[in-house]
């Protein structure tokens, strides 16, 4: 039990990585607040399968990039489970497309959910975990170390939260709040099904050193790693679970 009491806030907690990761952290003894944005039933059968496992857990929906909701979102966490330990930002989307077919549109929305929602979390969070220190840990890619031609605008996007995680630990520390980056190489879940199909998913998979895509479980483990007290002196760190991902 290495999270045994401890309270964490999972941004797209509700499927994919962030669901892998909230059973994870239950199955080490944390209570999870299960973060979604539109689909609910996803997010209640996440805190089912939770409570199966005798921890607590709460379906909150929040869109991450939006501050009153974001706000809201910490507000009743620590209304109902009284603290926070631990944010994971992982709500993230994807519109794989050319640079030169992404509109204004998609680029809002990406840099929206993916950079401006850790950053409004960052923030917000920070007030509650600066009580009594904490972890924060940014959901990543390996895209945004190696500019991925075909995500341009998602490439940034987690360039950027790179570069939150760095300058977020500098004023996390003194306060005893430790941020760190998990990337991910290609993971199958609904982000990637499709792409993992074709041939870019292939070529992606071709480019790692273990030549196959990892599993939820590779990502999970690695953000219980990083949340708990097996690691106390690192910050503003990337993690790569890639797959000895070899970057073009
Ligand atoms: P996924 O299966 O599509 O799940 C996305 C989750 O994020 C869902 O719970 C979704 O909730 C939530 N979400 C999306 N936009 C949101 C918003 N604005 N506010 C709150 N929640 C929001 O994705 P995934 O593959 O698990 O990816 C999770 C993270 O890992 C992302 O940051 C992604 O960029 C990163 N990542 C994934 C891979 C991969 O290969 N899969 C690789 C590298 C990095 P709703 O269903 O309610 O919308």
């Amino acid at each position: 039990m290495r999270l045994e009491g401890k309270i964490a806030v999972i941004t797209g907690g509700s499927r994919g990585i962030g669901r892998a990761i909230a059973l994870r952290y239950a199955a080490e003894g944390a209570d999870i607040v299960v973060n979604y944005r539109q689909d609910e039933a996803a997010a209640r059968d996440t805190v089912a399968a939770i409570e199966a496992l005798g921890r607590r857990a709460l379906a909150l929906r929040a869109d991450v990039s939006r501050r009153a909701d974001v706000r809201e979102l910490f507000a009743k966490t620590v209304a109902h489970f009284g603290r926070l330990d631990i944010l994971v930002n992982n709500a993230g989307i994807n519109r794989v497309c050319f640079f030169e077919e992404i509109t204004d549109q998609d680029w809002d929305d990406i840099l929206g959910t993916n950079l401006k929602g850790p950053f409004i979390c960052c923030q917000e969070a920070f007030a509650h975990l600066k009580e009594r220190g904490g972890r924060i840990i940014n959901i990543a890619s390996v895209a945004g170390q190696y500019h991925g031609p075909k995500t341009v605008h998602y490439a940034v996007s987690k360039a950027g939260l790179i570069s939150l995680t760095a300058a977020v630990a500098r004023y996390g520390a003194p306060h005893g709040i430790l941020v760190n980056a998990v990337a991910p190489g290609i993971i199958e879940t609904d982000l990637t099904r499709d792409e993992l199909r074709g041939p870019g998913g292939q070529n992606i998979v071709a480019l790692t050193l273990l030549k196959r895509p990892g599993q939820l479980d590779d990502v999970a483990s690695a953000c219980v790693f990083l949340a708990s007290d097996e690691q106390n002196y690192m910050t503003g760190q990337v993690l790569a679970v890639s797959g000895g991902a070899v970057l073009p």
